[in-house]
């Protein structure tokens, strides 16, 4: 099975030549796996309404696939006849990392029986189709059903898996290894408790007047070409890579020289196109600096989800919603829109840093948004680890809402079915976001420490120094250091919440 069809057995074999093996087998199950992902990108990009049915079958046919190659037995073999031999001595070497992540991701995928792969893929894709067509309709009723299918089936994984602490930490392991809700929990803890009363001390200082950028003209054409020119600029290239439409905007990796990202456009306001763009383009970059010498192996790949998030909310947030930023670029903006107010810089940046509890999260300011994170960490551990009904998650929503943000959402599509996640099986996922927070502004502040005059850089438009540090300190890596690793190696000290924090105390205490 492992290699031409014929199973060779690993005693036969050379460690160099299992590790060959090993090699491509990897490989080619990153074939399959790109090619699973290019469905899915035509899937948000354009495939015709009556098509879905078709690609479910399609993706979950590859799925079986992929399923089948993660769990060959040859693999144990293989890899005990490595991990024995002395190419595995350098710890952090490339054998080393390979290994490692190998090991583990064969030792998970054999615990889950095939007709359980299957199904698990079956719902995500039944379960996002449903998701885009009830939602717009506000149809809980309609969706409720293919929600508890899935949490059943992802609590089924959950046992199949195995954990140590709870049956969530076992699907967090999938985009977060190393990290446990045991783990989380005192981070986030530490964050609402900073943000509650950070936020109430904003919104109670006088307000300025309405934002007055929203309900203004924004043509397509301009903001499309825009976003394309911010791209470039930032480091994107675009002979490797393409921006495309769709309505949750995404970026995906399909090859070492095929990234793709997209994003929305909204004629009446510029923002969810453009940051949504610095978000996705942050996502990008680091796949575009990922090794192409070893792509379709771990050392090759990124880290985790909330190293990736890390990149997008750098570029979004860190550098996008800066001072710096906007003294290159807005003098650009108003010549691109020229519906725009005649604000001074400050008062610009001002009004693209407006702080307002909102329910929803993708349009949430940086102050509120991990609060969106911590809700939806709560709700999904309770649901997997069996404490709460999906019949009772509506209620449960609006309740967390509630104490959060202050908010009661009028409907559904403005509450529980707001996110896609949870419809296509993301279980899980959710804490990477504020993970990716927490990293990105560690990361940022070592960044300002060894890039001299970044500020002055940025605010010239030139972002090359800061891409190069990023992919010197972060990219080139892959999947070599665990994420916490990373960030230790990197900055100097261990995963803090102190870093965001100060971050949103002195930008947005400055901007009031
Ligand atoms: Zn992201």
């Amino acid at each position: 099975m492992i290699k031409d069809h014929k199973t060779i057995s690993a005693s036969c074999l050379s460690p160099e030549q299992a590790y060959a093996c090993l090699v491509q087998h990897s490989q080619e199950t990153a074939y399959l796996k790109t090619l699973s992902r290019l469905l899915a990108w035509d899937q948000r990009t354009c495939l015709p309404s009556q098509g879905h049915n078709f690609r479910h079958q399609q993706r979950a046919f590859l799925a079986r696939l992929i399923h089948r190659r993660q769990t060959d037995p040859a693999l144990g073999e293989y890899l005990a006849k490595v991990e024995a031999s002395p190419l595995a001595a350098t710890p952090e070497g490339d054998v080393a990392v390979n290994l490692r992540e190998w090991r583990r991701a064969w030792e998970r995928a054999v615990r889950i029986p095939e007709e359980l792969a299957v199904a698990l893929t079956k719902a995500a894709s039944a379960g996002e189709s449903v998701w885009e067509a009830t939602r717009p309709a506000n149809d809980w009723e309609s969706f409720r059903p293919y929600l508890g299918r899935t949490v059943r089936l992802q609590r089924e994984k959950a046992e199949a898996l195995g954990y140590a602490g709870e049956p969530f930490d076992a699907l967090l392991a999938d985009f977060e290894p190393g990290e446990t809700a045991a783990t989380l929990s005192p981070l986030f803890s530490e964050l609402q408790r900073f943000l509650l009363p950070f936020l109430e001390k904003i919104m109670a200082t006088p307000k300025r007047p309405a934002n007055p950028l929203r309900g203004r003209s924004f043509p397509r054409p301009a903001q499309e070409s825009l976003a394309r020119h911010v791209a470039v600029r930032l480091g994107f290239d675009f002979e490797a890579g393409r921006l495309d439409v769709s309505a949750h905007p995404f970026a995906t990796g399909l090859g070492p020289a095929d990234v793709r990202f997209t994003t929305r456009y909204d004629e009446h306001y510029f923002g969810p196109a453009l940051f949504s763009v610095l978000h996705e383009i942050g996502h990008a970059l680091y796949e575009q600096g990922l090794p192409a010498e070893h792509w379709g192996t771990p050392r090759g790949t990124a880290v985790s989800l909330g190293i990736h998030e890390s990149q997008s909310r750098l570029w979004e947030n860190l550098v996008g919603r800066s001072l710096a930023f906007w003294q290159h670029f807005y003098p650009l903006l108003q010549k691109t829109f020229p519906s725009l107010p005649d604000l001074g810089l400050q008062d610009w940046q001002l009004a693209v840093n407006e702080v307002q509890p909102g329910l929803i999260r993708t349009e949430a300011d940086e102050v509120t948004y991990n609060l969106h994170i911590i809700l939806r960490f709560d709700l999904e551990r309770a649901l997997v680890n069996g404490r709460l009904q999906v019949d009772d998650l509506p209620e449960a929503w609006n309740e967390g809402m509630r104490n959060l943000l202050g908010l009661t959402p009028p409907d559904f599509r403005h509450g529980v079915m707001q996110d896609v996640h949870w419809a296509a099986g993301l279980f899980g996922y959710f804490p990477t976001y504020t993970l990716g927070n927490l990293y990105a502004a560690q990361f940022f502040a070592q960044a300002q420490n060894e890039v001299s005059g970044l500020e002055e850089l940025m605010a010239a438009g030139d972002f090359r120094p800061l891409l190069a540090w990023l992919r010197q300190n972060i990219h080139q890596h892959g999947s070599r250091f665990r994420p916490r690793q990373l960030v230790a190696r990197v900055t100097g000290h261990e995963l803090q919440t102190r870093f965001l924090l100060t971050y949103l105390e002195k930008k947005f205490t400055a901007l009031r």
